[in-house]
Formats: C-alpha cells, structure tokens, sequence
C-alpha cells in the first residue's frame, strides 16, 4: 500500500491566490490599488506563505486584525509597505507597533488619543488609519464622533494614511445599505480628512463595481477562493483541497445503526468506509445526515453522526469498492468550501478557518 496516500492533505495552491488577486486587480476602477486581508492566518490557509506569494506578485499593503497577527505577518513580508491592524493599537505593548512597523486602525476615540498621545511623545505625526462607522455597527467612529474629531487637535497630530468603512451587505448587490453606506462614507471622509486614501470595499464590495473602489479594496475571501456572494458563479479560482484517507472498510453483514446515538439504520450488504475526520478538525458536527465525501469520482454521503475524530461514508454506490488507504474528497474538485458551508448551514469563511487544524499544509 502507498502510504503517502494514507495522510490526510490539505493542500494549498498559492499561484491561485495570486491569481484571484490579480484578477480582483484587474476589475479595480483606475487609480486603485488592492491590498490583502490575511487576518486569521490567512483564513486559515497560513498567513506566512499567503502574504510571501502576494508580496511577490506585488502586494504592498496586508490587513490583519490583532496585533499579534501583525508581528507575526512582518517577518514574512519586511518589505510591505503596509500592515494594518484592524483592531488597533490595543491589548499589547505600544512599542510593538514601532517595533515591527504595524500601523493600527483607529476604531475608537480612545484608539485616536492613544495614537495622538504617542504621536506627541514621538515628536512626529504617526501614521494611522481610521475606521468608520457607516451602519455596520460593529467597529469605527460614529457620525456624532467623528464629528467631535473634526478639527481636533488629536487629528493634526496624525498621519493620516487611510479612512475606511465596512459594508454590511456587499453580499446582495440589490440591498439598499450598499449606497446608503456609501453615501454617508463619502460625506464623512471628506469632512474628515479631505486627502486621505479611502476605503470601503472587501471582496464582494469591489464585485458591486468602481464607485465602491476608491483609493484601495481590502479583499479577503476572494483570494481563496470562497465565492464573496455565496452562491451563484464563482468567479475565483479555488485554492484548497482537502482529502483524508479510508481508514476502514466494512461489508455490514447484520441490521444495525451506525455511530454515536445509533440515529442511522445500516442493512446487510451496504458498505461502509470510515474516515479520518472530524469536528476536531473542523468538520463541523452540524454536517450529521448532511455532508458528502467524494471518492473515486462519486458522491458517497455521510451515514450517522460526525464524531470528534472520524465520519462513516456509506460506499455501497460505488462499483469498485475503495481500500484503506484510499482518499477521499473533502474539499476539491467536486465540492467546493463553499458547498460544504452549505451542506452545514454556514459560509465559506467558515470552513475555511475552522478546517484541519490537525492537518499539515502542503503549499503548490
Ligand atoms: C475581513 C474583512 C475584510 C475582508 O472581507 P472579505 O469578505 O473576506 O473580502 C475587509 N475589511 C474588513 C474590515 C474586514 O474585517
């Protein structure tokens, strides 16, 4: 038996993402530029060779969301130009922002004095970016706020590289937050900071087209893949294949039940093969009576529930029954991440940060 097929593989295509970057830089409207949202290790994909194959393809502005990130990202990539924190200057040591040259999002006053009191102790403008609030509701200064900030001292004390904002529904091209939020962004970042670069447009933002581009696009899922509308026509090019081996194989021979809580009937002469994979690896536990694996080019559907380490395919469709040893697809030609988000309820982003946390990446 040839047991380089028996490891599971998670296997990570970076000329895809700099492919889907390339192509995301291709739609952009003139005068904007693309930078790479890698927080979460990159979606889950490994930040450290994510943002080295973007850098090389010529990506010069990376987003992250702790700091940690941050410090991690710029040993990969010491000659960005630019790694944002989109969290901002908190929870660590403000040192490290200069250290490891991290220029953090401002999302709160309190961020804005922080920054300004650094800045004044420095004896130079910092350089910073800004987050606004547009109706998300989530991170960024709000009108009121930034209309207090306006004029202030603490903004002079800035360098004040970037004002963005963050769409709730860039997903619905038809949904009417999308102008409502990009009419009040465009109000507020002229009012408050006139020659700022802006901001507002993560992968499905930058597909409701140029009017949302500005100076700079923050796209995240796109490059790895995950369709940013969720359904319909992706269209970026996949990234991530996964496939885990046939651990065992058994011909049922007596009516009985299949895993934990006995919820699924098996019949002499199905077969079943169990496989090595589960919600410890991100498999998520709502894909019991679900999911699907695919195995040598047919679709053989998950049988009782998923455990923490293994699932139970049944394979009695299958003409030539598998071996051990055997792969199967998780993630891959036949299903996309984003068909398995479906099949658990969720969305691509997701699968992908949940997914394999066991599994060693094999980058192509
Ligand atoms: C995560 C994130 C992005 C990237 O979003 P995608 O939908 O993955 O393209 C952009 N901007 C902000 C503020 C984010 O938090």
């Amino acid at each position: 038996m040839d047991l380089t097929l028996t490891l599971p593989e998670l296997r990570i295509d970076l000329g895809a993402v700099l492919r889907n970057y390339l192509a995301l830089k291709k739609r952009l409207a003139k005068g904007a530029d693309a930078a790479a949202v890698v927080k979460a290790d990159a979606y889950g994909l490994g930040a450290l060779p994510v943002a080295r194959a973007l850098s090389d393809g010529g990506c010069k502005a990376f987003f992250v969301a702790t700091p940690e990130e941050g410090i991690s990202l710029r040993s990969a990539v010491p000659e960005a130009d630019v790694i944002y924190v989109l969290h901002g200057p908190k929870n660590i040591d403000i040192k490290e922002f200069f250290a490891h040259a991290l220029t953090p999002v401002l999302c709160t006053p309190g961020d804005v004095a922080l920054w300004a009191a650094e800045a004044r102790k420095a004896d130079r403008r910092l350089p910073a970016a800004l987050h606004i609030d547009t109706g998300m509701n989530r991170l960024g200064l709000s009108a009121a706020e930034v209309e207090r900030l306006t004029g202030h001292a603490d903004l002079a004390a800035l360098d004040l590289r970037l004002v963005m904002s963050h769409l709730a529904c860039g997903d619905e091209p038809d949904h009417p937050m999308n102008g409502a939020q990009r009419e009040q962004f465009e109000g507020l970042a002229a009012r408050l900071a006139p020659r700022a670069a802006r901001s507002l447009a993560n992968s499905a933002g930058i597909l409701l087209g140029s009017a949302y581009h500005y100076e700079m696009v923050r796209p995240g899922c796109a490059l790895y893949g995950i369709n940013p509308r969720g359904a319909g026509e992706n269209p970026f090019a996949p990234v991530v294949t996964l496939t885990v081996p046939v651990l065992q194989l058994r011909d049922v021979e007596t009516t009985g039940t299949v895993g934990y809580g006995g919820t699924a009937a098996v019949r002499p002469g199905q077969r079943l093969a169990t496989l090595g994979l589960g919600y410890a690896d991100g498999y998520a536990r709502a894909l019991t009576g679900r999911g699907a694996v695919w195995i040598d080019g047919r679709k053989c559907p998950l049988i009782g529930r998923v455990s923490m380490d293994s699932v139970v395919a049944d394979v009695s469709g299958l003409e030539t029954p598998p071996r051990e040893g055997d792969p199967a697809e998780i993630i891959g030609p036949h299903q996309s991440a984003d068909d398995v988000a479906a099949q658990a309820g969720t969305n691509g982003y997701e699968v992908l940060t949940s997914l394999g946390k066991r599994y060693k990446r094999v980058y192509a």
